[in-house]
């Protein structure tokens, strides 16, 4: 067949499918077909192939298609631009015609359906660039981000979920402090970023020359430090438990505990 199905064990598309297993914490079915979701009719047979899609997860309702660079690139040896299929057109468009027909109806039929391109990652030539513990955070990152982005359920639950069970007082307070003085004009991301990284300066300056240092001053600083990072995390509309969470997670991978207890040594060199 096509030259991309050899090895495909090794390609990439197996390998980011592997991360989302790893992330998910579940095995995928991969090249999984759905009665609804099929090609056009053959003349020759009458029939309509189900189209596969790359990786789905029963439980989580989702569903990950991997984009590699014969997706957005032209490239006329796989898209055979001299012979039409079955669709009637060239075989890159029909691609584009099916990508549409999952984005149509994956979400019509109650599932997420994420995106991951090659392009996601450091690329060499046109293929991934290897790095697994990057990578597992790359992936991780985007189904996070996904998963708030095309599910409105899920979403519309958070958000529900925070104002009545784990909207803090600490956030309420801040937001109306922010309110009353009209200053949310000046927290672009940028600036609370760079706020986040002057009070960190002055909580180190509690230990510029000793560590006999004022607690009460040490709280405060503390204090600016960890108003700046939930004010930022409010901007990015993120939870700042959750994100904490979540990259903790990434790291639990990065650092099995049987291997790195006592050691303060680098996740690539355990
Ligand atoms: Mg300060």
């Amino acid at each position: 067949m096509l030259p991309i199905m050899a090895g495909r064990a090794n390609s990439d598309e197996h390998y980011v499918l592997d991360l989302c297993d790893q992330v998910i914490g579940a095995k995928c079915s991969r090249q999984h077909r759905f009665e609804w979701l099929r090609g056009d009719t053959s003349p020759a047979t009458g029939r309509r192939v189900a189209l596969p899609v790359d990786g789905y997860w029963e439980a989580e309702r989702l569903v990950v298609e991997f984009a590699e660079s014969q997706h957005t690139e032209v490239t006329p040896h796989f898209d055979k631009p001299d012979v039409l299929t079955v669709s009637g057109v060239h075989r890159g468009m029909q691609r584009a015609l099916y990508d549409d027909r999952r984005r149509l109806l994956i979400p019509e039929h109650g599932l997420r359906l994420v995106t991951i391109s090659a392009t996601d990652f450091p690329l060499k030539g046109r293929t991934i660039d290897r790095d697994r513990d990057r990578d597992l955070e790359i992936v991780s990152a985007i189904l996070k981000r996904e998963s708030l982005i095309c599910d409105p359920e899920h979403r519309e639950g958070r958000e529900q979920g925070s104002d009545e069970h784990e909207r803090r007082p600490v956030h309420t307070a801040l937001s109306q402090f922010v309110a009353e003085r009209d200053w949310d004009r000046f927290h672009s991301p940028e600036n609370l970023a760079k706020s986040i990284s002057i009070e960190a300066g002055e909580l180190l300056e509690c230990f510029q020359w000793d560590d006999s240092t004022d607690h009460a001053r040490v709280t405060e600083e503390l204090a600016d430090v960890l108003t700046y990072c939930l004010l930022l995390a409010d901007k990015l509309d993120v939870d700042a438990d959750q994100i904490v969470l979540d990259k903790l997670e990434v790291t639990r991978v990065k650092y099995p505990a049987d291997q790195s207890r006592g050691r303060s040594t680098k996740y690539d060199q355990l």
